[in-house]
């Protein structure tokens, strides 16, 4: 057991704030790090300390320089670093320098990160916990002749995958065997160009699936929970843009063996600290595993909004060497964790939806949120007079909702979208307005293609 004095996050914007105030409330002292070209960004003013990390590098690499990185906490005493999402937070070298220097990575082992990064280990590791996958290749695709038998055994459509994939990146959808070859071409040349590594291989490609995630938290003892899941269908170009704890539309029996599945998998990978396991579930109610997310995520916000349960702290407590029971965790045995009414999770991002989402920029002239009861909002470089610069993601503030049913958190969402006053630069909160108040949305009976398939949303 080791008690934190100081945790060092690397990361920026909202996560870096949200895990700052974990530890604050942890008694944890804090450390930021900030590039060049995050000189006045807010989450360096939320940390006890600061340091500029990257001299001279880009704006995201300056992220990105583990032994940069390394070096500050050294010198300034930290016992542990958490890396939020995206950036270093799967990188699994980056965990095992952290290890090397005994600084504690809070978060699961490299090994695991390493495992779970490459999507074709993930789904060898599913198969073996005797969980159910997507037909798919069981190892990366070698010629096209071997990706033309999978199109004739299996039918089309199917989906060309990069195995370090992310972030919706690195998919491709092929209908018929006539566009398979020039898709393997470009679906490996993207692989190259964005992951550094042209494996790809193949899957079923599902239609109008649900995609359905179970968040676990698991310590060193072997103890392994899940805190229910969130339906993240609603998204654009297969990223997430609106999510919703509990699912509306998932029947008792099947969300119960979906969440089994994902302990199971958990328990046979001998995962530790926080983790999401996805889904895809098909109209027929059948479900696949998808893939793991070794990190917090950008909408674990609203599992703690029905569950009470803090996530981040959690992650801290857990690295720190605690069991899930004891008291400074605090996490009931599972048949204790209930889910109390319904929470929705809104990206506001500063993408213009008239301009095809595009990111636009330049200074915030006015920014006033909504808020009031049931609203949560985790904030990233939002204030009047901040620089929205093209540098980083377009995340700009987390609006989450929380009401007793579904139509009360829908409503108290668009409520709230509406109150938002934000000048100077343009924003996607006309389109969150169409999405939550769409029949199908409030009816839960929709699934991935919701967007793409309703053009009303964007008007
Ligand atoms: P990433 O790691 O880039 O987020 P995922 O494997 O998690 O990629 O997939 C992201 C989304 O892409 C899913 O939520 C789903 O909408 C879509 N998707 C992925 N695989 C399939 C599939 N085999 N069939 C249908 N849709 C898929």
């Amino acid at each position: 057991m080791r008690n934190f004095k100081k945790v060092l996050v690397a990361n920026r914007g909202e996560i870096a704030i949200r895990i700052f105030r974990a530890c604050t409330e942890l008694g944890i002292r804090t450390v930021a790090l900030y590039s060049e070209q995050d000189n006045t960004a807010l989450h360096r003013f939320k940390a006890d300390e600061a340091y500029l990390v990257g001299e001279g590098k880009g704006p995201v690499e300056a992220y990105l320089d583990i032994e940069g990185i390394i070096e500050i906490a050294k010198r300034h005493d930290v016992d542990a670093i958490h890396p939020g999402y995206g950036l270093l937070s799967e990188n699994a070298e980056f965990a095992r320098r952290c290890r090397e220097e005994e600084i504690v990575f809070i978060g699961p082992s490299a090994e695991h990160i390493q495992m779970f990064g490459d999507k074709v280990d993930a789904r060898a590791m599913a198969v073996k916990a005797d969980i159910p996958v997507i037909p798919g290749t069981p190892e990366p695709i070698a010629s096209l002749q071997e990706a033309i038998l999978f199109g004739k055994e299996h039918g089309y459509p199917i989906i060309i995958k990069a195995a370090s994939g992310g972030g919706g990146r690195g998919m491709r959808i092929v209908r018929n065997q006539e566009e398979l070859e020039e898709a393997l071409d470009r679906a490996r040349s993207e692989a190259r160009s964005a992951f550094g590594n042209t494996a790809v291989y193949i899957e079923k490609f599902l239609e109008e699936p649900k995609h359905i995630e179970v968040q676990i938290l698991a310590d060193h003892k072997g103890q392994v929970v899940h805190l229910f899941e969130r339906d993240c269908s609603i998204q654009r170009r297969h990223q997430k843009v609106v999510e919703v704890a509990p699912s509306v539309s998932l029947p008792d029996e099947l969300r119960h063996r979906i969440c089994e599945s994902a302990l199971q998998l958990m328990n046979t990978s001998g995962y530790v600290n926080a983790g999401t396991v996805e889904f895809l579930v098909t109209p027929d109610q059948n479900f696949y595993f998808i893939e793991v997310n070794p990190r917090v995520q950008v909408e674990h916000t609203i599992t703690e909004l029905i569950t009470g349960i803090d996530i981040v702290q959690s992650q801290i407590r857990i690295a720190e060497g605690y069991s899930l029971n004891d008291p400074e965790v605090g996490i009931p045995p599972q048949e204790e964790i209930t889910t109390h009414g319904y929470a929705i999770q809104c990206r506001v991002t500063t993408e213009d939806p008239a301009q095809n989402f595009f990111p636009d920029t330049g200074r915030l002239l006015a920014y006033r949120s909504g808020g009031g009861f049931g609203i949560r909002l985790d904030v990233g470089n939002a204030y009047p007079g901040a620089d929205i610069t093209p540098h980083y993601d377009s995340l700009l503030v987390k609006v989450s909702s929380w009401a007793v049913n579904f139509e009360q958190a829908a409503s108290k969402m668009l409520r709230t979208l509406r109150e938002f006053r934000i000048r100077g630069v343009k924003t996607n909160i006309p389109f969150l307005e169409n999405v939550v108040q769409h029949p199908d949305f409030l009816s839960g009976e929709y699934d991935t293609s919701f967007i793409d398939s309703r053009q009303e949303l964007f008007e």
